[in-house]
Formats: structure tokens, sequence, C-alpha cells
């Protein structure tokens, strides 16, 4: 892929925070406006995060006038904000069009280590229809734009007070199926103009999506995204992330029914192939489901699966939500899980689930309350100035 087969703005209503520096340049020389007013407006878009047009006040009154016309902002407007026991902030927005996307801001258990996680949505709902997933319930709404996905990511720095130092793709919906969107926003985020995120700090999560793997795999591995217009030089990959969740097809086709078009040994032939960023390694997520992929069968075939590939695995205790027939597996099953794996010589954690309380945990988000609390009131736009920045703090 080159800078110029990557996608077209949309030409109706192009939203302007998701317009590369080089497509601002393109505006900005139709307009007569000097070159450097591209750099000016990106730098307003991705390093102020700024909300109006009318901010932008080194711009003359005209060329704004024009932007703001032309090129439209489109924003999230906050419409609810939930904090968990542990200090998980959950974020539902609401879209330019009335849809409903949520956000979660992962606060570090060990203090010390400083770290601020945020979950990002890529999609509304999704069409991957895992059955173990509430976002999956969902169905699928529409993707996002790259300007919906970096503005999750603005707005809930301003609300955090604080730059998140990790992003995960791992909210609602499938990254890969975006791609377009994807790339887009992962090219805006490392800009040194703007945000200028390491993509070592980005993880994109999938279901398995071969095809889009590989896409990814050839942005980064033939360095075209280092030869996008004015993106940096250290265009390395994103970390990988892969929701294994089973170790055979015959399982994996039933809770995962993406696995019928792409099952796990070509998979995990795309995770081979995958350019890790230097001394990184995949990651393969594990939702442990009881009497469904948690046998010490199991234990023993995931290693045997992921040899020769640089992996680490990560359990996740399946997360309830109302409708499917799942259950999680006892702290001790999962334990005895990881330790079978370990003795094997593999990487394996597990995770603990966070802010599960307000439904924020993986697996959790469906933009909706959960069933038969009452629908807390939303709270519409909140001016974010208004919103006390907050940190996280040692639970
Ligand atoms: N579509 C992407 C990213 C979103 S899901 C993907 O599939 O990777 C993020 C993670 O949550 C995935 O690893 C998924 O397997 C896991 N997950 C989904 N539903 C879950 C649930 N109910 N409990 C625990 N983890 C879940």
């Amino acid at each position: 892929m080159t800078a110029a087969a990557l996608p077209d703005p949309p030409r109706q209503g192009s939203p302007l925070r998701g317009l590369l520096p080089h497509e601002l340049g393109a505006w900005a020389a139709a307009q007569g406006a000097p070159g450097y007013r591209a750099e000016q407006i990106f730098r307003w878009l991705h390093g102020k995060a700024v909300e109006a047009v009318d901010e932008m006040v080194n711009l003359p009154a005209p060329l704004r006038d024009s932007l703001g016309r032309e090129l439209p902002l489109r924003p999230l407007a906050v419409d609810l904000l939930q904090t968990a026991r542990d200090g998980t902030r959950k974020l539902r927005w609401r879209t330019h069009d009335g849809r409903f996307i949520e956000s979660v801001l992962i606060p570090d258990e060990d203090a010390e280590r400083d770290r601020l996680t945020l979950c990002v949505s890529s999609q509304v709902g999704c069409a991957i229809d895992c059955q173990f997933c509430a976002t999956a319930t969902l169905g699928f709404g529409r993707h996002l734009g790259a300007d919906e996905i970096v503005e999750q990511i603005y707005r809930a720095a301003a609300l955090a007070g604080r730059r998140p130092t990790n992003l995960v793709f791992m909210g609602m919906g499938e990254p890969l199926h975006n791609f377009d969107n994807l790339a887009r926003a992962l090219t805006l985020l490392a800009h040194p103009w703007g945000a200028g995120f390491s993509p070592r700090r980005i993880t994109v999560s999938t279901a398995g999506l071969v095809s889009g793997i590989e896409k990814l795999a050839a942005l980064y591995r033939d360095g075209e995204a280092g030869r996008i217009p004015g993106a940096t030089r250290d265009a390395s990959a994103p970390n990988l992330a892969i929701s294994l969740n089973a170790t055979t097809d015959e399982v994996r086709d039933r809770i995962m029914p993406i696995n019928k078009r792409w099952p796990i040994a070509e998979l995990l032939e795309a995770a081979r192939r995958f350019p890790l960023s230097h001394g990184r390694r995949v990651t393969f997520e594990y939702v442990m489901l009881a009497g469904v992929n948690d046998a010490d069968a199991d234990a023993d075939r995931l290693p045997r699966l992921l040899r020769g590939i640089p992996a680490k695995v990560n359990l996740i205790p399946w997360n309830g939500f109302a409708g499917p027939e799942f259950s999680r597996p006892s702290a001790e099953r999962i334990r005895t899980f990881q330790e079978r794996v370990r003795a094997a010589g593999m990487a394996i954690y597990i995770r603990s689930p966070r802010g599960d309380d307000i439904d924020a945990a993986c697996g959790q988000l469906a933009a909706r309350t959960v069933e038969g609390s009452p629908r807390p009131p939303a709270t519409g736009s909140v001016d974010l100035v208004s919103v006390r920045p907050w940190r996280p703090t040692a639970s």
C-alpha cells in the first residue's frame, strides 16, 4: 500500500480530524493558502485537540470560515461517565449521528508504574458475532471514522487530566474490519505534529481477521507507513493481540464463527509472519469459558500451537452479561491451566477483570446499562472544563 493508496477522504461532510497532513495541504492549496497552514491546522486538531475551528487563532478568519464550512468537525459528546470501585472509568460517547460507543480508562493496579491505559472502540457494534461477547449482541452499526477513533483518545485525556500512556484497540468492534480508518488513526496518532504516540504503546486486538492482519503487516513490513507524507520515520508496527480463545477448530468454530473463514492454522501462520517491533511478542488472548476451553488438554495443546511464535498468553476469566450460557471457571481451574501452560515454557498471565461492576471489563461493552438497574441520567454534552480532571489513585 502506498500513501496514494490510502483511502480518499469521504467528500461529503468530510471529517476534518480524520485528514492526514498532505490532505490538509491539498485543501489549503486549493484555497490559495500557503503550505504551512496545513501544519498549523494539524497541530490544532491533534496537538491541542481543539473542539472548534474558531479556536485556531493563528489562522486568518476567512480561512477559518471556509474550513468550518467545508470540513466540519463531528465531535463526540460525553453521554455518561462511570467510575468503578477499582478506579476504572467507562466513558460513553454519543456520536454526531446519535450512536453510542464506549471507551475505558484503566489505571494501573500498581500505582508505582503510573500507567494509564485507554481501551478504544473502532466500530458501533460489531459484525464478528463471537458468542461470548456482549458487543456482538448489538450487531454491526457502522465503522467509526478515523476522526472518531482519535477523538476518543483526546477527549479521554482531557477528562483524565493526563494523557493515556497506552492505547489498546479492545473496545467495541473489530479494528481490522475497519482497516482504512484504523490505519489512518494510527498514522494520525503517531505524527510528531500531533500526539506523537509511539506505535509500541498501541495494541491492535483482532478476533482473527487474517486478511486484516496481512494488510497491517504489509503496511509496516515494507515501510509503507513511513512513506505516508508527514509520517514519522520510525513507523514501527503497533503491537498485535489475537483473541485465540480455543485450541481446536471444532470449539473455535462454535464460539467464534470467524474461525470457519480463517481456521486456527491460518491465523497462526499470519501471526508468525507479522513484523513485530523489536523485542515484542504477539499477545494471545484466551477468554476462559468453563467446560468449553479450559480443560487440561487445552492447556497442553496451547503451547504446542504457539511454538515458534514470539508469544505471550493472557487468560481472561469470562465476564458475564445477560444472555449466553457460559460461565467462568473457578479460580483454581484457571490457575491450574496457567501452571500447565507455564510448565511448557510459555509466558502466560491471568488478567484480573477491571471495572466489571460498571460493565467496563473485556467483552461487556454494549453501550447500555446493566440489565435491571435504573438507567442513569444522560448527562448530555458535558462541558469538559466543568469536569474535574481525574487522576488514578492507588486502590
Ligand atoms: N474485536 C477485537 C477487540 C475487542 S474484544 C478482538 O476480538 O480481539 C477484546 C477482548 O475481549 C478479546 O480478546 C475478546 O476475546 C475478549 N472478550 C470478549 N467477550 C468477553 C467476555 N465476555 N469476557 C471476557 N473477555 C471477553
